[in-house]
């Protein structure tokens, strides 16, 4: 049996990466607080979604026997340049909670119109074992940003962003088809491409 820990305190994202694992047998799913040791704190200070996701599963496979998979991943909004970007949890402040970034998000765009309000979310996933990055994969999705939220599933911007060819936002999407279709399936299709290597 392989061991695969996911290695981030994100209960959302962690959900959703151990729902793109089912239907890999001989696979046993990790979470951070099934291991023994405390595992230490990591300071995002990369300048993008790969160094962030790379040194997150790297250092984390340290404290780890098994395969460590861990995910940068944020929200790019053209006409702001890129930004959230690595900043999209605390884009508001450090410890905002949703509702804040969102927010904030939206009084940046006040005066933008729809043809202009498009972004991208992108996802990158690391995977480590021993201390040594195995490989990495990258994920997108793009889409527009709404005037206001709508929709109760979800996290972060799900509320806020409609992908293209899509009516509804992420957040009124059922967590299913958003996992079929997000950055984060996008980068974990490209693990699975290469999975045969390791398992
Ligand atoms: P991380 O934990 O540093 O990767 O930060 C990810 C942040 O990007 C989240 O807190 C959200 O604000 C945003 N984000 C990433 N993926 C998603 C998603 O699937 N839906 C909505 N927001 C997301």
């Amino acid at each position: 049996m392989t061991e695969i820990l996911i290695a981030t305190f994100n209960e959302n994202k962690r959900r959703e990466i151990k729902a793109l694992f089912t239907g890999y047998r001989k696979i046993k799913i990790m979470m951070l607080n099934d291991l023994k040791i405390h595992p230490p704190m990591i300071v995002e200070d990369g300048k993008t979604f790969r160094q962030n996701a790379v040194k997150k599963a790297v250092i984390m496979s340290r404290f780890f026997d098994g395969f460590v998979v861990a995910d940068d991943s944020g929200l790019e909004v053209a006409v702001l340049n890129g930004k959230p970007g690595i900043r999209s949890a605390r884009f508001a402040r450090v410890n905002a909670t949703d509702t804040e970034n969102n927010a904030k998000l939206l009084n940046l765009l006040e005066n933008v119109p729809i043809e202009k309000r498009t972004a991208r979310f992108v996802c990158h996933i690391a995977f480590a074992k021993n201390g040594k990055l195995l490989d990495s994969f990258e994920g997108q999705i793009s889409g527009k940003i709404l005037f206001e939220g709508r929709g109760g599933n979800g996290f972060g911007y799900d509320p806020l962003f409609v992908p293209d060819r899509h009516e509804k936002t992420l957040a009124e999407m059922s967590p299913g088809y958003k996992n079929r279709i997000s950055h984060r399936a996008g980068a974990l299709k490209e693990f699975k491409k290469v999975s045969h290597k390791y398992f």
